[in-house]
């Protein structure tokens, strides 16, 4: 993980390790607000600041990116490939997708350069369905 962060240019503090640990280990695209609730259990001095800043220089180093599905509601992936979001109206979970990138790209003029790809979808989880039904 040290060596992830190095690689993009990030100087590997504790806190940033951290950060990123969560990030790979709760793949529930968390916001920056679940990852500071859940962190300064464990690092009392934490501040909120500190893992907001830490998160924007990662999606700025390409270290993770950021998931806008909801109005005013940053969330943070560090899979970084590209996958769609899918997020259930109901119970809110975001799962990801595969997305074909090279079918994505086609539909678009060839001389346009796509350097972002965002897919989201929204709907009801099979689990909200079955509950429903
Ligand atoms: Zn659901
Ligand atoms: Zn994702």
């Amino acid at each position: 993980m040290k060596k992830q962060l190095e690689q993009k240019g990030i100087k590997p503090s504790f806190i940033r390790l951290k950060i990123y640990e969560y990030l790979v280990n709760h793949k529930t695209h968390p916001t920056a607000d679940e990852i500071y609730s859940s962190l300064v259990l464990e690092i009392p001095t934490l501040s909120k600041t500190s893992v907001y800043n830490t998160l924007s220089l990662f999606v700025e180093k390409g270290l993770a990116q950021m998931i806008t599905i909801e109005e005013n509601i940053a969330r943070f992936d560090a899979d970084l490939s590209v996958h769609g979001h899918f997020q259930c109206k109901v119970c809110g979970k975001i799962y990801d997708f595969l997305v074909e990138k090279d079918s994505i790209e086609s539909s678009l003029d060839q001389s346009f350069e796509v350097e972002e790809i965002y897919v989201y979808y929204k709907g009801t989880c099979p689990y909200c369905k079955n509950k429903n039904n």
